[in-house]
């Protein structure tokens, strides 16, 4: 077949692959015994219900194979293999993600930024950092032809048919000439081969073997030696999971975390779990120290690998991990389970929420541990993580807030820091009576509000709610350490003393026909108009009634299919009765009607702009203070 050409992007990544700007090129190896240990896994899951497969689990292999003189590394599986369409879809495209846009990342660095391998599925475009060109001969187990894969990089690739006895990929490295920088020779020596398997791929759960060159006494001799080949396995084979902690160091568990689950940073928290008894299992799971790109979308799914035994049963098993941990990643082995076990039973199977159970409360006892021995750390995690704890909070009618509410956090304005509920309460004064927060975009326009900056004067700290989860979590907790969680631009709030409660209602006795004239005037804008004593020298604000606040308001109506059935915060347009606009309301309802109706008009935008809301009509606003101006 004629030569075809790589896609933009792999052509760019190859480039770099090529011009090999990347570090560690030795990971190449990693990545092609990773690949055939998935190829390898994919026919033995097949096996499992397929009878025409006839391989046994001692049958599979990974081979590794060097010759130096003809300077090639070969590296085979007997793996699931691939079609012609397969060679060219998967090898002839990278980023079949699609959100990799290579154009956002120009030159992509000069070597950190080349983090990307593993990240998105780049792996085994890593080979053309040590080879000049790369053969991958490909059968599908059952399939009647081969097909090999041939490319010396980006200058295109080809795909034939030919010939390969068995099931399985071959992929042959012709190695790069050495140069002064690179001995790329050290990649066809035996003990470098074998210290690289030990040092990535010992897990890997199939024997990686080898055959390799011993000195041996001759036999029958005494001193004389001969040079025999053997053919040994170079890998453990033990998964990392089942080996003492003491035997794997913490880089050990990071770059299997970071292999494995495609992340380019180390994890934040590894945590380990071993349980006999009611439960039998190991579980290693990893919080990553960032969010997936598509974490917050549709497309992420959650779930811990599923091992029985060692042996993968289920990739993303979804019923181990509740959504407020979903970004817990990781596996779970267990002898509990049955390896045929199928996704419908393993629903209803009891072990496997017993399973679940427990993990759960190690998650939630690791995540409080880290926020009290290492507080940077766990905001870092927060920051990633804290929306979707919180809306673990609010979900479920708030049946997980005991298991939570300690967990999450929020800006106040006694520090630029987040503070925990527990913080917020244990240096709450004696006379508060409860949790104050408010609710806005950010934390700035928070400490604006008229409401809050009275709430702060009068010594009391306020929690700053910032993200749209945070105000229907609050409401769902109600309480904390039995305070109640008080919105502070609600209309209940007054802080005042009796003589002051008591003098702003004649205040409010006295004004209530201009408060039913000045809320005609706004139509069914506001549900009622008052002084309030609650704003400092402020003129005006916007007060909540009801449950539903203007902050949920917003985040409601954000929703997809929302502007049908808009939801409404009942408002409460109030006014400073110890502001001068006061008095002047006062005397212009009693000479001056139509100004009062302006002037309510201009006083209801300038309260909507306070809460950080939008104004219906900003022309007429204009208009009217214009009007004014001349
Ligand atoms: P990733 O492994 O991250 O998906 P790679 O670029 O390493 O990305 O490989 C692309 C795809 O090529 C793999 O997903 C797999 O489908 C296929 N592939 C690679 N190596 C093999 C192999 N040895 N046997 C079968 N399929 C393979």
């Amino acid at each position: 077949m004629a030569k075809k050409q790589f896609k933009t992007e792999s052509k760019k990544l190859l480039d770099m692959m090529v011009n090999s700007i990347y570090t560690h090129k030795e990971i190449f190896l990693r990545e092609l015994i990773s690949n055939a240990s998935d190829a390898i896994d994919k026919l033995y899951f097949r096996s499992l219900t397929d009878d025409t497969v006839a391989l046994k689990q001692n049958d599979y292999e990974i081979r590794i194979t060097a010759d130096k003189e003809a300077r090639t590394l070969t590296i085979s599986d007997n793996g699931c293999g691939m079609t012609q369409e397969e060679l060219e879809n998967n090898l002839g495209t990278i980023a079949k993600s699609g959100s990799f846009d290579f154009k956002n990342n120009p030159e992509n660095g000069n070597g950190e930024n080349i983090d990307i391998i593993g990240q998105f599925g780049v792996g085994f475009y890593s080979a053309f950092m040590v080879a000049d060109k790369i053969t991958v001969s490909s059968r599908v187990y059952g399939a009647d032809v081969a097909y090999c894969w041939e490319s010396s990089g980006a200058d295109g690739y080809t795909v034939n048919e030919c010939n390969k006895e068995s099931a399985g990929t071959v992929i042959v490295l012709q190695i790069k000439e050495d140069t002064e920088d690179e001995k790329y020779s050290e990649y066809l020596e035996e003990y470098k081969l074998r210290s690289l398997v030990k040092k990535y791929s010992d897990y890997i759960r199939y024997p990686i073997r080898m055959f390799v060159e011993n000195s041996k006494l001759k036999e029958g001799t005494e001193n004389e030696y001969e040079t025999v080949k053997e053919d040994i396995t170079l890998n453990s084979m033990i998964p990392i999971w089942k080996k003492a902690s003491s035997e794997v160091t913490d880089e050990e568990y990071a770059s299997f975390y970071k292999d494995k689950f495609f992340d380019f940073e180390d994890p934040l928290r590894i945590i380990r779990q071993k349980t006999e008894g009611t439960a039998n299992f190991e579980a290693l799971m990893f919080i990553p120290s960032h969010a997936p790109f598509d974490y917050y979308s549709k497309d992420f799914e959650k779930g811990l690998q599923l091992y029985s035994s060692g042996v993968l049963i289920m990739d993303k098993c979804k019923e181990l991990l509740p959504d407020y941990f979903s970004f817990v990643r990781g596996l779970v082995d267990s002898s509990d389970l049955s390896l045929n076990i199928s996704r419908e039973l393993l629903q209803h199977d009891r072990q496997l929420r017993v399973i679940a159970k427990a993990l759960e409360k190690k998650i939630a006892s690791e995540l409080s541990k880290m926020l009290s021995s290492d507080r940077e750390e766990y905001e870092k995690f927060f920051k990633a993580f804290g929306a979707q704890l919180k809306w673990g909070v609010y979900e479920g009618y708030g049946r997980n807030k005991e298991l939570l509410q300690d967990l999450i956090m929020f800006k106040s304005s006694a520090e630029e820091k987040y503070v925990t509920l527990k913080e917020y309460t244990d240096r709450m004064r004696e006379e508060q009576k409860a949790i104050y927060y408010a609710s806005g975009d950010t934390e700035a326009r928070i400490a604006l509000l008229p409401q809050v900056e009275s709430v702060v004067n009068h010594g009391f700290e306020v929690l700053y709610l910032t993200e749209d989860i945070d105000e229907f979590a609050i409401s769902m907790l109600a309480k904390y350490a039995d305070k109640e969680f008080v919105n502070v631009c609600n209309e209940n709030l007054d802080l005042s003393t009796d003589e002051e409660k008591e003098a702003l209602k004649n205040e409010n006795e006295k004004a209530e026909e201009m408060f039913g004239f000045i809320k005609e005037s706004l139509g069914d804008c506001v549900s009622a108009v008052r002084f309030t004593n609650t704003i400092g020298s402020h003129a005006v604000c916007l007060a909540n009634e009801g449950m539903l606040s203007l902050g949920m308001e917003k985040v409601l109506n954000k929703m997809p299919g929302a502007s049908e059935n808009a939801m409404k915060a009942e408002i409460v347009l109030e006014i400073n009765f110890k502001h001068p606009i006061a008095a002047k309301l006062s005397e212009l309802f009693k000479n001056d009607k139509e100004k009062l109706a302006s002037y309510s008009r201009i006083l209801f935008a300038n309260a909507r702009l306070i809460s950080g809301l939008e104004i219906d009509n900003p022309a007429e606003l204009s208009e009217l203070i214009c009007n004014l101006m001349i």
